[in-house]
């Protein structure tokens, strides 16, 4: 064909365009049966790890944490929170107040820092130190007396736990890489951090996973909590398995705590046929390219990624923005998980949409509006699906384990992803009934981010601790 044929081939029109995009999504859509096929996998995989199987190693990783029951209501006492990796490239302190059996809660006090991206990527000392500075900077502001204060560090990243304050991290995920820190025991480098510091008032008790810390700040209700769900940069759960079935311990009693780590869930191909080349591209350009697959699906640090990486397809490809980029919309990490929420919610009026692409730098039309929601909407969407596939899997272990027929449970959900998008949790919760119709799920939202969670688990520490000096 001549130059011109092609170019009225590819002139675009809008039922052109439709086509186009509905092309595209239609790579992110997920059917009942596919979701039923990661439900099983995840499952299977699952168990796999609870019998230590060793080869081929299990997708998930399923990693026991030490606590053994969910919070009684009892736990008192005054405790300082360290949040490391729940919420990406913010750390958290907070001091926490538990006030036992009375019931009336103490807000907590609570301080965010930025982590400077050249602290996320250097030194595992240079972190540690960032942390212990903040922890100082904390102190001065809040003053919260000097005597031995007992701090729960909640590190949200998977790590061999060997006891309540031992943890060695295998794996960097979300955005993390510091030198010299995998394979080594992560209380053992905070504590050595205070102490460069010089505050040996500060004693690390225990460490905790952020969907522990989920799971443990859940006000016991009319039944206990024994799922923790996070999603929020990256994403996980944990559960109250039996004790028995947990092969890496060598307990036949009681139940303990398993971190999932389901983020890793796919890194050995299993997701291959949901893959779309937008999740190709943004596994390559990651900080670890080839693991976490699952988590690159559904956390909230890749939501807005995919989007950039499908509008800047579409811009490429002239359905959208007159056919032109910008150099944001080229640039990783330039859409939020948050703005991914309000492009796609109905209440937000078209001019916020075009305030946001605007912000990136990008001459939107009013009739591109619609197509931008759809492909926020498509991606997550997918997400949430794929999510309560995930959570369907822990469901049917944990009625397995139980050998119930009819599984009461609750839930709770901790991370940013389930405030900013309200959608998110809406198709959890519808997808989740579908999959396993014969779980009765309640929902609940997490306590402080999580915090208070920690302090309870922290207080449990510091009783045994005692108990073990008199
Ligand atoms: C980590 C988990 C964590 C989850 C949610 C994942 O990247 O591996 O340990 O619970 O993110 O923060």
């Amino acid at each position: 064909p001549s130059s011109r044929t092609l170019l009225t081939m590819w002139e675009p029109g809008a039922g052109c365009e439709r086509r186009e995009v509905q092309e595209c999504l239609q790579q992110f859509q997920v059917t009942r049966a596919q979701l039923q096929q990661i439900q099983a996998g995840l499952l299977d995989s699952m168990e796999q790890a609870l019998r230590g199987q060793a080869n081929p190693a299990p997708a998930v990783r399923m990693l026991p944490t030490y606590v053994g029951s969910t919070p009684h209501g009892t736990e008192q006492g005054d405790f300082l929170v360290l949040e490391l990796g729940a919420t990406g490239a913010s750390l958290r302190v907070l001091w926490v107040t538990l006030t036992g059996v009375d019931g009336h809660r103490v807000e907590p006090r609570s301080q965010e820092f930025v982590i400077p991206q050249e602290v996320m990527l250097g030194t595992g000392q240079q972190l540690f130190d960032f942390a212990a500075c903040c922890l100082s900077e904390f102190l001065d502001a809040h003053p919260v007396g000097n005597q031995g204060l007992q701090l729960g560090f909640s590190f949200s990243f998977p790590c061999h736990q060997t006891g309540l304050a031992r943890s060695t991290l295998i794996s960097w995920t979300k955005g993390f890489r510091c030198s010299g820190v995998e394979g080594q025991d992560v209380v053992q480098l905070l504590r050595d951090a205070i102490q460069r510091r010089g505050a040996s008032n500060i004693d690390v008790i225990a460490v905790v996973n952020d969907t522990v810390g989920t799971m443990m700040g859940c006000e016991p209700g009319v039944r206990p909590c024994e799922v923790g769900l996070v999603v929020d940069t990256g994403t996980n759960a944990c559960y109250m398995e039996e004790a028995r079935h947990v092969a890496a311990l060598d307990e036949d009693r009681g139940r303990v705590c398993v971190s999932v780590e389901w983020g890793s869930f796919g890194d050995d191909g299993a997701l291959g046929p949901l893959l779309t080349a937008f999740d190709h591209a943004l596994d390559l350009e990651s900080l670890n390219p080839h693991a976490q697959r699952f988590e690159k699906m559904v956390g909230g640090l890749y939501l807005g990624e995919l989007v950039r990486l499908v509008l800047s397809h579409l811009a490429q490809r002239g359905v959208l923005f007159g056919g032109s980029s910008s150099p944001a919309l080229q640039s990783q990490g330039s859409i939020l998980p948050e703005d991914v929420a309000a492009m796609e919610d109905p209440s937000v009026g078209a001019a916020h949409v075009l305030t946001i692409l605007q912000g990136l730098g990008l001459s939107p039309e009013v009739s591109d509006v619609e197509l931008v929601r759809s492909v926020c909407a498509a991606v997550s969407t997918r997400a949430a699906r794929l999510c309560a596939a995930a959570l369907a899997a822990v469901l049917a272990r944990l009625q397995r384990s139980r050998e119930q027929q009819m599984l009461q449970v609750t839930v709770a959900t901790g991370g940013r992803v389930f405030e900013w998008h309200r959608r998110f949790h809406s198709i959890l919760q519808e997808t989740v009934a579908l999959l396993v119709p014969e779980c009765d799920v309640s929902f609940i939202p997490s306590v402080d981010g999580g915090g208070r969670g920690v302090a309870v688990v922290t207080a449990v520490a510091a009783r045994l601790a005692a108990h073990r000096r008199l």
